[in-house]
């Protein structure tokens, strides 16, 4: 890094003896610049980076507007100027960066106000200058306030090597990261990291008085999978499996392999009552998949036990509660969640229920 910057503050020194005849004037803007550049590098996450860079272009290029692109391996993060007219802005980069969907686009700074545009601009006037790593390509969309000249020119490409450069050892950072907390063969979260993340999740539930529930589920007779179908086979089913339930839960569901076949998730702001359901509602869907294996379906059940955080925040005891659930939902036939829900509607079958029991919707759970 301190080559980086060493060649920065040789090319500045360039650029401001270009540009401004006063020596004073010259130091200043040059400080500024290099301050900017060490600030950028201290930065730990891409909002923090980018609203760095807007900070110094502003400060030294004093712009209108200003949006910011990082196309990455996966995925397109996006930093716009709360005052950018969003809509015409998002179709701009959805051209140039070739995006089938908005929904592609990762915007890291909210942006509320989609009708008080507060500026409009002509597309004319919109200038952009990019840069790449080897991970990542970056640009910068900017309306200066005044012509460009080569001093603003050189100003933004600086700062625009001093962010890609500090984005893209992020990147590394957080492919560091997904190696120790991803499991390869399914995509979802590793043991390792369910603990660290139930811990805070408890806590987080905890401090605001929230409910937290987790299921765990193991496939049933998978060791006859892997005999029939071999190894391959088996390893198909658990892919298939994490991908459908990764697809039926919410972003903020943790969602991880446990050991061999057998997975948990932890449900944030959720009581045991809908986390029954949702476990019902995932084992029928494992129930009903197919899974495509050599020309052949391969078809599997899981068994689920449900538990939810008590008082104490105890989260050794919240993971034994669910695992015995999930021990009873084996020992009572399997394609079963424990504790099982019984659901009673105001309808025939609650005809010859008491009058009490008949309230609205009757919910009770058997352990
Ligand atoms: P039960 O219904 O009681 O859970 O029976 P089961 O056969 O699923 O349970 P058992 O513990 O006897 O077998 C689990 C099998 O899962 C044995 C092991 O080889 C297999 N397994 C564990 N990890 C993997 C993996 O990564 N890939 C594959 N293909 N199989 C795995
Ligand atoms: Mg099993
Ligand atoms: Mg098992």
């Amino acid at each position: 890094m301190n080559k980086t910057l060493d060649r920065f503050s040789h090319r500045l020194s360039d650029v401001f003896g270009l540009v401004f005849g006063s020596s004073l004037h010259r130091s200043q803007a040059q400080n500024k610049l290099a301050r900017h550049i060490v600030a950028l590098n201290e930065k730990t996450s891409p909002a923090e980076i980018i609203n760095e860079v807007a900070d110094c272009l502003k400060d030294i290029l004093g712009y209108r507007l200003f949006a910011f692109v990082n196309k990455k391996n996966a995925g397109v993060d996006v930093w716009l100027d709360p005052r950018m007219y969003k809509t015409s802005i998002e179709d701009i980069i959805i051209k140039d960066f070739q995006i089938m969907d908005a929904k592609d686009l990762v915007y890291l700074n909210a942006h509320e106000d989609q009708d008080a545009c507060l500026e409009k601009f002509s597309l004319d006037s919109l200038v952009h200058y990019d840069h790449k790593e080897e991970n990542c390509y970056s640009r910068i969309y900017m309306m200066p306030s005044r012509p460009i000249t080569l001093f603003h020119d050189d100003v933004v490409n600086i700062v625009l090597r001093g962010c890609s450069a500090a984005l893209s050892r992020q990147i590394k950072i957080q492919q560091l990261q997904n190696a120790a907390a991803i499991d390869p063969l399914t995509g979802c979260y590793n043991r390792r990291a369910f603990e660290v993340q139930l811990k805070g999740h408890a806590a987080g539930a905890d401090r605001h008085k929230n409910p937290l529930s987790v299921f765990m589920f193991d496939l049933d007779h998978f060791k006859s999978v892997n005999d029939t179908y071999g190894h391959l086979g088996g390893d198909e089913v658990l892919k298939e499996v994490s991908r459908l339930v990764r697809q039926n839960i919410r972003t903020e569901d943790v969602f991880a392999r446990y050991g061999g076949e057998e997975f948990i998730a932890i449900l944030p702001k959720t009581d045991k009552t809908y986390a029954i359901e949702l476990a019902d509602r995932l084992r029928q869907k494992i129930f009903a998949l197919n899974i495509p294996f050599n020309h052949l379906n391969i078809r599997v059940t899981a068994s689920f036990g449900v538990a939810q955080l008590g008082a104490g925040v105890d989260i050794v005891k919240l993971v034994e509660d669910a695992d015995s659930m999930l021990y009873k939902a084996k020992l009572n036939g399997r394609n079963t969640v424990m504790p099982g829900l019984i659901k009673l509607h105001r309808n025939e079958d609650a005809q010859s229920l008491t009058q009490a029991k008949k309230s609205l919707f009757c919910t009770t759970l058997q352990g």
